[in-house]
């Protein structure tokens, strides 16, 4: 890969990192999925998607949980 001018690292998921997410929507407390293939909303039953250790908070882009 090759850095960019101006590219800004993307987030890696290491614990302390997961401690103070919040959902963007509720600014509710985060689930880490078990698989860490996403971050769990319980109160917006969402469930936002982690892409390359990159999770997306894009309120729009996340998925419904059950
Ligand atoms: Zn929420």
């Amino acid at each position: 890969m090759v850095p960019r001018m101006g590219y800004i690292s993307p987030m890696t998921l290491n614990r302390e990192l997961i401690d103070i997410l919040a959902c963007p929507r509720c600014k509710g407390e985060l689930k880490l999925r078990a698989d860490e293939s996403a971050f769990e909303c319980g109160a917006c039953r969402l469930a936002y998607p982690i892409v390359d250790d990159i999770p997306n908070f894009i309120i729009e882009e996340a998925e419904a949980l059950g």
